[in-house]
């Protein structure tokens, strides 16, 4: 795909989508703001994707993406009103969950006015807890005497440094190092995990603590993996959204950075920072690497096909 045609894939299905203000009455959104932009993205490119994606029932956060991207049928979206909707249905969602609502500070302080809600936190806590059911990755270990289903999502078992041994089919996983204790066998996890039914997104952590590893630059993310689905056998594919960052603010005592993300869109990727340019998008450079400009990778985030 050529630049241009990414360029027009962006004038007519992006829609900007501004952090929310003090103004809004609720602020402190970044940690949720890439991940429903881009699936209000992925809804205007293709109206029948989340029809198709969203497979849970009785899923509350499923249900609250539905009416958030519901919202933004408009060609011209209003994108200040829109956004203030949308950061207010998923923090009703997040407060549903009452699990939830110690873990992050989305309820009265705001760091100014009286009556803002701040909804500073991680993304881990706003997006990938709630949305726990719609990512799930399972190893399948099988040994001499028996076979056992392991779920991996909610470990982080498969760091982004390793997506491509995933693609290769070479990836370990820490079972797979390990013998059973009845049979003496080497667990066998066939070297990629499995996907469910419902997993139309997944999200792998970029930096390995054990490895000191980290993934820099944005050509080393594979853009499209393919993974096994549980009980079908069919291969499905993902396809890379975004990549999260975060900028920790060096001489503020505030115990959350900024998240901003780059997103792929057609063969090129673009800038999103929901408090510069009103959520909208700015085309990186050639050759230009989010990650040398005061920030971390967080993580890869795709999404099925
Ligand atoms: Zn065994």
């Amino acid at each position: 795909m050529s630049p241009t045609v990414s360029f027009n894939l962006i004038r007519e299905y992006w829609a900007p989508f501004p952090w929310g203000t003090e103004a809004s009455g609720i602020t402190n959104t970044c940690n949720f703001d890439s991940f429903l932009a881009h699936i209000i993205f992925l809804h205007r490119h293709d109206p029948t994707y989340f029809a198709r994606v969203l497979n849970h029932v009785n899923s509350v956060p499923e249900h609250t993406i539905r009416r958030i991207v519901a919202l933004y049928s408009a060609r011209v979206p209003n994108a200040v009103y829109l956004s203030t909707q949308s950061h207010f249905m998923w923090r009703s969602m997040l407060m549903l969950d009452t699990s939830q609502q110690a873990r992050f500070l989305g309820t009265q302080r705001g760091s100014g006015r009286a009556g803002v809600i701040n909804m500073a936190s991680t993304m881990d806590v706003t997006v990938f807890q709630p949305l726990s059911d719609s990512s799930l990755l399972w190893f399948v270990h099988s040994c001499s005497c028996r076979e056992s289903v392991d779920p991996a999502s909610r470990f982080p078992l498969v760091y982004a440094e390793e997506i491509q041994k995933v693609v290769d089919g070479v990836f370990d996983s820490d079972k797979s190092k390990k013998k059973c204790k009845q049979c003496q066998t080497t667990f066998n996890s066939r070297h990629r995990p499995f996907v469910a039914q419902t997993t139309w997104f997944i999200h792998f952590p970029i930096g390995n603590p054990q490895t000191f590893s980290h993934l820099t630059l944005l050509s080393d993310i594979p853009e499209i993996i393919t993974l096994p689905e549980l009980r079908t056998g069919n291969e499905i594919d993902f396809q890379l959204g975004f990549i999260s960052y975060t900028h920790y603010h060096a001489n503020l005592r505030v115990p959350y950075g900024h998240t901003t993300s780059v997103h792929l869109i057609g063969r090129n990727f673009y800038e999103y920072d929901g408090m510069e340019r009103g959520g909208d998008l700015r085309p990186l450079e050639e050759g230009e690497e989010p990650h040398a400009a005061g920030r971390e990778a967080r993580y890869a985030v795709y999404f099925r096909l």
